[in-house]
């Protein structure tokens, strides 16, 4: 896989879903492991897939390229923590070869900075510009508290290491009602004084966790009502292809994200699909439905086969999801986790 440059992609026609949503964005998952555990997103005794379940990293790339040849525009790693999956960063390498051809618009990764430190000038030499990384508080305590196993000077090391070798940086922070919520608006100073956008986002109803997810769901529109107390919060048109709804914050000049999939679902503009790392498409974050391109991949080394098996998954592409959570449906909507699909 390490050729060096890219191999030419022939295009495929576009994948549109029977509501006429292109797919342009391809979420990958590659490994469900996470050196993290984080509470509302998993037990503290997971159990992993087997390694031999897993797609290789030539397997990733070529569904990858795959998805390129039919559209799609972004690609975003993800995990568990991608940058704990082995040898990752020749992945990373390969993609950012289309980045460098204009084949893809952009690369990119979700990641809890725990590892950034060590890959960040890599990431960077391979065509990675933009990452989100995730951080829930600022407190150490807490930060332990919440990641079960992180430690926050590490991931504040990646960060600066990161924002060193160039890349811009969006912080992700799960909103929890009596965690973090009264710590909001510092880490608004905090992220937009170091010239990063923040983005809150609600918890997700994804696979069985040790507490329960009622106690901790805080609605973004509660929030955000009080934080117009402090903040001057206008809209703002800027997207970045993702589900976030962008404010400007005016005392700060910041950008604020919002991604509200119970309050306000975002499903009508909806471009992506999620791929895990056993080679299973999710068409939709909240749905049960998937779509196994293991198979087909596996069955053959042209891509006749997986093309048709990704055309017949675009076509159940459903509407929307249809997450709820209340005193009534304290279960998980869906069993899988987070870390599955990934974020
Ligand atoms: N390990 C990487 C990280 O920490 O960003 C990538 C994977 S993680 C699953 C991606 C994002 O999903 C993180 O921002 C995490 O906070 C968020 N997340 C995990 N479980 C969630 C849930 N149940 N509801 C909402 N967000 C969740």
């Amino acid at each position: 896989m390490n050729t060096p440059i890219s191999r030419p992609i022939s295009a495929g026609p576009a994948l549109v879903d029977p509501f006429g949503r292109h797919v342009t964005y391809l979420r990958v998952s590659v490994t469900d492991r996470c050196d993290f555990r984080c509470v509302y997103c998993m037990a503290e005794d997971m159990t992993f897939l087997p390694k031999k379940d897993l797609l290789t990293l030539e397997e990733l790339e070529r569904v990858s390229e795959a998805f390129i040849a039919r559209g799609v525009r972004k690609i975003r790693l993800t995990g568990g923590e991608p940058l704990v999956r082995r040898n990752v960063m020749s992945l990373i390498e390969s993609l950012g070869r289309h980045v460098k051809s204009g084949g893809l618009d952009e690369l990119t990764l979700t990641t809890n900075g725990s590892q950034l430190a060590r890959f960040a000038a890599q990431l960077h030499d391979h065509g990675v510009r933009r990452i989100n990384v995730s951080v829930d508080t600022l407190d150490e305590q807490k930060f332990r508290t919440i990641t079960r196993w992180g430690d926050l000077k590490k991931v504040k090391e990646g960060i600066a290491a990161a924002q060193k070798a160039g890349l811009a940086i969006k912080i992700n922070a799960v909103a929890l009602k009596g965690v973090n919520d009264d710590e909001i608006p510092e880490m608004i100073r905090w992220a937009h004084g170091e010239s990063m956008d923040l983005t809150l986002i609600e918890t997700m109803p994804l696979g069985d966790i040790d507490g329960d997810r009622t106690e901790q769901y805080l609605p973004l529109s509660v929030l955000r009502a009080g934080l117009m107390d402090q903040f001057t919060l206008e809209d703002i048109p800027y997207k970045t292809g993702g589900p976030a709804r962008y404010m400007q914050v005016k005392e700060t000049g910041g950008r604020l994200g919002f991604i509200t999939p119970l309050t306000h679902n975002f499903c009508e503009s909806c471009n992506r699909v999620r791929l895990t790392c056993t080679g299973t498409l999710f068409m939709c974050l909240g749905q049960e439905d998937a779509a196994d391109l293991r198979a087909p991949l596996r069955a053959s080394e042209g891509n006749e086969l997986l093309d048709a098996a990704i055309d017949e998954a675009i076509s159940r592409k459903p509407k929307g999801h249809d997450f709820i959570i209340d005193r009534r449906h304290n279960k998980p909507a869906l069993s899988r986790h987070m870390s599955v699909t990934g974020g």
